[in-house]
């Protein structure tokens, strides 16, 4: 039966509730944020290594697993990403590694299976995310990845929903703009597909309440094209 994408989005949000969970796994969040045309990573979740084999010859090496488990909110903190996995032999001992790192770090926590995706290649990192200001409602955020939101703190903010014209503004307002521009010999980036997923995050916020935080770090940007490489949703 056809959904439109309202239903869809309670559905994920009502599973995820329906086991107490008060966030979404990363699957779950790539899957929302793809009902709102968000170019989120081709992403398969395995529950056996021969699964995980499977899945990778369909994605296509490259590939990286991640843990599933809803005792991981920060995957990488525990063992549980690796990247540039080449061939099935890393895909099986990659499997394996994944699930015993998250045995010891985590005691007890319930693996779901290994999420296997495509490998997004290297470029300009920026994040995209939103909090909900108790006044004023929903926010959203835009900044580049890594050192300069960490430390710098540069990033802008507006309230949702926002118009094309405030997206290109939050884009430009960011100190670091310039290496968006190509400056020190970065890759240009493509602020366009940038203007695509803030407007996009913006109508995806606005048509899910149950949203208390999201962020999406890092987002890969090309010259053309940009990739959500991880999604993180915090529900009400
Ligand atoms: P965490 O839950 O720790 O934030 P992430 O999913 O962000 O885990 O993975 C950790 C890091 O691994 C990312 O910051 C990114 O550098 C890299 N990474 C994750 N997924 C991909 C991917 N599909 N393609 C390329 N790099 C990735
Ligand atoms: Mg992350």
């Amino acid at each position: 039966m056809w959904m439109n994408m309202r239903e869809e989005a309670v559905k994920i949000f009502e599973d995820a509730r329906s086991e107490g969970r008060g966030f979404l796994l990363e699957h779950e969040a790539k899957r929302l944020c793809s009902l709102y045309g968000l170019p989120v990573t081709k992403i398969f979740l395995a529950t056996s290594e021969e699964e995980a084999v499977k899945a990778a010859g369909m994605i296509g090496f490259p590939v990286v697993l991640k843990i599933v488990s809803p005792q991981v909110l920060h995957k990488s903190d525990v063992g549980g990403v690796i990247v540039d996995v080449r061939d099935e032999a890393g895909v099986r001992e990659g499997y394996r590694r994944i699930v015993k790192n998250v045995a010891e770090r985590v005691p007890g926590a319930e693996v779901r299976g290994i999420l296997v995706q495509e490998m997004a290649p290297r470029s300009t990192e920026v994040i995209v995310g939103s909090s909900r200001d108790p006044t004023f409602g929903q926010t959203i955020m835009f900044g580049l990845g890594g050192i300069f939101v960490e430390i710098l703190k540069d990033v802008s903010f507006r309230l949702v929903p926002i118009t094309r014209r405030d997206a290109e503004e939050m884009i430009r307002e960011i100190r670091s703009y310039k290496i968006l521009e190509g400056a020190r010999g970065m890759p240009k980036a493509d602020q366009e597909a940038i203007i695509e997923i803030l407007l996009g995050t913006s109508r995806m916020l606005m048509d899910c309440p149950e949203i208390k935080e999201l962020d999406m770090n890092p987002i890969l940007v090309y010259e053309r094209g940009a990739k959500i490489v991880d999604a993180r949703v915090i529900m009400d």
